[in-house]
């Protein structure tokens, strides 16, 4: 096998929460070309459709904050590709809004999706992973589980963030034993529909505070995620892969 081959996810059934647009479509592309039959779960279907259609992949309507649907979303992926060899937490909002003015349900409906989504599906996908003995666990963290953005204040999703690193540790100390790997992929600054990167109140301390001085385009965390998701990380579990452009260093 030469080291591109590791990278390969042929025949490999792949999860992706919130894989219509954004970050999730890119991984969910990535994986795709990696090889691997991809499913995008998120609530929209019919965008989901659209870069199902796109990608050759499978398109299941799932909302990350109901328990039902998480589980029947594996039962059809189950019945229709297979067991899950990868899963990608991926689903994730945000809000801004200095901490004495976030109304209860915005905190509640960032832990909704950001950590008890996240921890919903681990457990549903990864008790079949665990009873196979075999899996990886993607979880999409945050520079903002490592540091506090700025100048907007977003309390609750940086704690959901850094929850979700923990969680990563966790889920991965755990289940080492039975195969099933679970690190973390924590971008920075991203061009997307939740980040606004290139809104000119953003550029002193999004753009001009990172050592790189600019925003990343989804495209450039595809290969990290099929890093992770792959036999490329075959030694890797518990870790938070930072790619942030070095916003963190400072
Ligand atoms: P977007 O807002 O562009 O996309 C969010 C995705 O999550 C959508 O596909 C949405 O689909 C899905 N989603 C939201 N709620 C649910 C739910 N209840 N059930 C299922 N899916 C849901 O965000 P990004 O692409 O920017 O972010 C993707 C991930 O990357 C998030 O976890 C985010 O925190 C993280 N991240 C982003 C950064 C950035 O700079 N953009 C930086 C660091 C981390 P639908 O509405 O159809 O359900």
């Amino acid at each position: 096998m030469t080291v591109l081959d590791s990278f390969r996810l042929d025949g490999k059934v792949a999860v992706v929460t919130g894989g219509n647009r954004g970050l999730g479509h890119t991984f969910a592309r990535a994986l795709s070309e990696a090889g691997a039959r991809v499913v995008i779960a998120a609530r929209d279907q019919a965008r989901s459709e659209r870069v199902a259609g796109e990608l050759g992949a499978i398109a299941v309507a799932t909302d990350v904050t109901d328990s039902a649907s998480v589980s029947a979303m594996l039962e059809s992926v189950t019945a229709e590709l297979g067991p899950v060899d990868v899963l990608v937490n991926n689903a994730g909002v945000c809000f801004h809004g200095p901490a004495l003015e976030v109304p209860d349900r915005e905190w509640r409906a960032v832990w909704d999706v950001n950590v008890d989504g996240l921890w919903r599906c681990s457990r549903t996908v990864g008790a079949q992973m665990v009873e196979r003995g075999a899996g990886v666990i993607v979880n999409i963290g945050s520079l903002s589980g490592i540091v506090v953005n700025r100048p907007q204040m977003q309390p609750a999703y940086n704690a959901s963030k850094a929850a979700v690193h923990q969680l990563t540790r966790s889920l991965a100390a755990e289940w080492a034993p039975f195969g099933v790997r679970v690190n973390a992929l924590a971008p920075g600054y991203v061009k997307t529909e939740m980040a606004p990167v290139d809104r000119p109140e953003f550029r002193r301390h999004w753009i001009e505070d990172a050592p790189m001085q600019r925003y990343a385009l989804p495209e450039e965390l595809g290969p990290s995620l099929v890093y992770l998701a792959s036999d490329a990380s075959s030694f890797m579990t518990g870790s938070v892969l930072v790619i942030d452009g070095g916003y963190t260093l400072w």
